[in-house]
């Protein structure tokens, strides 16, 4: 299953996201301070199994708002659409 790194743009925490086959979508948000504002780190060394057209493979991410004051941060993934 994919692994995908992300750093919080408010504090700089960087966590890691398992994407499961279940879930076309995850919502993602930083373990330390609840921010939904996330970069997505390439690391040097690929997470990514089972990924190999390279750029079609990485998510896409949205920032949506989706209240008053918040947007919220969606991901999709190409390959696991059915
Ligand atoms: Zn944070």
């Amino acid at each position: 299953m994919p692994i995908y790194e992300f750093r919080c743009v408010d504090c700089g925490h960087v966590q890691e996201v398992l994407f499961t086959s279940s879930s076309d979508t995850v919502q993602i948000r930083c373990q330390e301070c609840g921010s939904e504002v996330l970069d997505r780190v390439i690391s040097r060394t690929s997470h990514v199994m089972g990924a190999s057209r390279g750029e079609s493979s990485s998510p896409s991410m949205t920032t949506r708002s989706c209240g008053p004051g918040n947007s919220c941060t969606t991901l999709q993934l190409p390959g696991h659409t059915r």
